[in-house]
């Protein structure tokens, strides 16, 4: 299937490690253009390197809005156009309603949830031109809780809830906005959180143990898969959607 992705312009949050350093090498097998926003240098320019001139690296965490007005400036300078947003940047920070404060509370959905909406503001007067898509990565742990992290999950429930709503605001420009959910990837991200238990082996046996489809972690070129198709024109009857690549762990009986 060619998904005529041949020199389009796509911003990543989070672009150069896990399941956004996925995203940006397979847009890359497909001819586009990743614009990598993420202040890891050393994995970015590997993925660089497979496309020296069809690649871009914004090293910079989204903070303010003025860091995702940054962003989109800089890639118009270089290739003068956007055809689709990847918000992805995103860690699952712990700040639970017992085992937290309000301050860390805020912090948390700050930093989980603000650059979602900054990213797309800016991209949408570019989108709107080249009537493109917007792509949002959550988490599993919006529609299933997880305990003992509020503020992750208040930022990904939020994610999905701007999913719906932005599909609407944006019908009459024909970008359309979809949300891939992961539950349980094995990357970096995932990598640190797993060491933080005193068996680390045993409590990824646990989990994987509970995956219905393969008794394995999903890969992040599975997410990435998913999120590529939805960028493509060959989604363009799809949008408002919530698709959980997860291999059935959050809706099939994990008994089985
Ligand atoms: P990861 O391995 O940590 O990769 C994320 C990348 O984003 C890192 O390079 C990170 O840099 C960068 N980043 C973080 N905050 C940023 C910001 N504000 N601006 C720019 N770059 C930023 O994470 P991942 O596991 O691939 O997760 C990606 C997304 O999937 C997140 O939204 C996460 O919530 C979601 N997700 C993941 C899983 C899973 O099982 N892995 C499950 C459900 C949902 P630093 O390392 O320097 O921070």
């Amino acid at each position: 299937m060619d998904l005529k992705l041949k020199d389009k312009v796509i911003l990543i949050s989070g672009g150069a490690k896990g399941i956004g350093g996925a995203i940006s090498n397979g847009l890359i097998d497909e001819g586009a253009i990743p614009v990598i926003i993420d202040p890891s240098k050393e994995e970015g320019s590997k993925i660089l390197e497979r496309a020296p001139l069809h690649s871009m690296q914004i090293p910079i965490r989204l903070n303010n809005a003025s860091d995702a007005e940054k962003a989109v400036k800089l890639t118009l300078e270089k290739f003068g156009r956007i055809d689709g947003v990847v918000n992805n940047a995103g860690a699952n920070d712990s700040v639970g309603l017992e085992h937290g404060s309000p301050e860390e509370f805020e912090k948390s959905v700050a930093k989980n949830l603000h650059h979602y909406y900054h990213l797309a503001h800016f991209a949408l007067p570019h989108l709107k031109k080249s009537q493109g898509a917007i792509v949002n990565i959550s988490s599993k742990t919006a529609v299933t809780g997880q305990g003992g992290t509020s503020g992750y999950t208040a930022a990904k429930g939020a994610q999905l809830s701007l999913t719906r709503e932005w599909a609407v605001e944006l019908l009459p420009y024909k970008i359309r906005v979809n949300a891939v959910i992961p539950a349980e990837v094995y990357t970096p991200l995932y990598q640190n959180w797993i060491q933080t238990f005193d068996d680390p082996e045993q409590k990824l046996a646990d989990i994987t143990k509970n995956i219905p489809l393969g008794k394995r972690m999903t890969s992040p070129e599975e997410i990435a898969a998913m999120s590529i198709f939805l960028l493509s024109e060959k989604a363009s009857h799809i949008t408002g959607q919530h698709l959980f690549v997860d291999g059935g762990y959050t809706h099939l009986d994990r008994s089985l």
